[in-house]
């Protein structure tokens, strides 16, 4: 069967299971918590739905495939999946980060982690140099984001992955921005790549979910008992959304990065926009890395504008794109960084990486760019 990726977002690799010789063609929703033993010591192989439900496992298939993995576990948010992963620690380990991560991972680092005995170093992970410097003698994992939010700086996956080896640290990706659709962290070397599915993956605005993917089976035994141990399993009525939502992926994640271009070229043009950031620039130091280890660039754009007076005039004044947070979703929306994402980050830190009152993010969607640049128009200019 053709393994290309469009035809890997509808179908898996392989065909669809049909596990109840129905022949639907939509996976069914098993909303059961529970189910029936044949006789003592026999299974089904399904017993209880925090441990095996037919809807995720087909999710799981997907997503596996997608990532090009051994196994994919499927969570009830982001924030679930990065839990989960971090309990695989013990209490005196290390980890090196990206500054620039997602603030509830920072926030969980520097909280839950920090109370369990595990310290965190974050560093610009733009500069391998930097990763390498920031490695102890209990340093266990690496942890980054690529493209970064919402400054949308670039790491190296391959080079880092160099340094992961040879300390004998596992490299953990998370691959929200981009998707397995624009970059597969794991064939770069990465031993596990971590999603919000609240976003690209489920791309609807309507379902929280998160994924961890490995191609290791050793983490993934790990991963599956703690899973199981810890609960933060995905629903089957979600699992669905989420499968669904994978279906237009491809279509979708190619009309989010068109019309971002569009969006950065006309953002440019404008007197009030500073300056713009998205990882497709051309003038990006980081462009030649950006395009061997990925095939795009995405539908995430930060600028800056003029004054902190035309950023709040912005989201008072936008129509048709929405002022929320969260990204990846069919609908636009703009969201104010300084005050939304990175306000549990501290102030000098978030000046000195320009997060400030004149920073917006953009989630492109996917409507017609011509109505979202009409709708950017008013807002910023009149
Ligand atoms: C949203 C997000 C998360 C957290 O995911 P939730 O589904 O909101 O729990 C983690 N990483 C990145 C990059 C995100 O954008």
């Amino acid at each position: 069967m053709n393994k290309n990726v469009g035809t890997v977002c509808v179908h898996g690799k392989k065909q669809r299971r049909n596990v109840d010789n129905t022949g639907a063609v939509s996976f069914p929703i098993y909303q059961s918590a529970t189910f029936v033993h044949p006789a003592f010591g026999e299974s089904t192989g399904f017993d209880y739905s925090r441990l095996q439900n037919p809807t995720r496992e087909e999710l799981e298939r997907v997503v596996n495939d997608l990532e090009e993995g051994v196994d994919a576990l499927a969570f009830s948010t982001g924030m679930a999946a990065v839990t989960a992963l971090l309990d695989i620690l013990e209490p005196g380990d290390h980890i090196v980060a990206t500054d620039d991560l997602y603030g509830g991972t920072i926030r969980l680092m520097e909280s839950i982690c920090k109370k369990n005995g595990i310290k965190t170093t974050f560093v610009e992970t733009d500069k391998v140099e930097n990763v390498e410097k920031a490695i102890e003698k209990n340093t266990k994992m690496i942890y980054i984001e690529t493209p970064t939010n919402p400054m949308m700086k670039i790491a190296d996956i391959e080079e880092i992955s160099k340094i992961a080896k040879k300390n004998s640290c596992i490299l953990v990706v998370d691959n929200t921005f981009l998707t397995p659709y624009f970059q597969k962290p794991l064939k770069l070397g990465a031993d596990v790549v971590l999603h919000s599915a609240t976003k690209y993956l489920a791309g609807h605005n309507d379902t929280l979910a998160g994924f961890l993917v490995t191609n290791s089976q050793e983490i993934s035994e790990k991963l599956r008992f703690i899973t199981k141990t810890i609960g933060a399993c995905l629903s089957p009525f979600d699992s669905w959304l989420v499968l669904r939502g994978i279906k237009t992926l491809h279509i979708r994640m190619e009309q989010h990065q068109k019309n971002a271009k569009k969006i950065v070229e006309w953002l440019k043009t404008q007197k009030a926009v500073v300056s713009v950031y998205y990882p497709g620039l051309e003038e990006n130091e980081s462009i030649e890395v950006s395009k061997k280890q990925g095939t795009g660039f995405g539908g995430m754009v930060s600028f800056h504008v003029d004054t902190p007076e035309r950023a709040k005039k912005i989201l008072k004044d936008i129509k048709l794109i929405q002022f929320a947070e969260s990204l990846g979703g069919v609908e636009s929306l703009i969201t104010y960084p300084m005050f939304q994402t990175h306000a549990d980050v501290p102030l000098e830190e978030r000046l000195a990486r320009g997060i400030n009152e004149c920073l917006l993010r953009m989630s492109v969607g996917i409507e017609d760019v011509n109505d979202l640049i009409e709708d950017l128009d008013q807002a910023i200019n009149k």
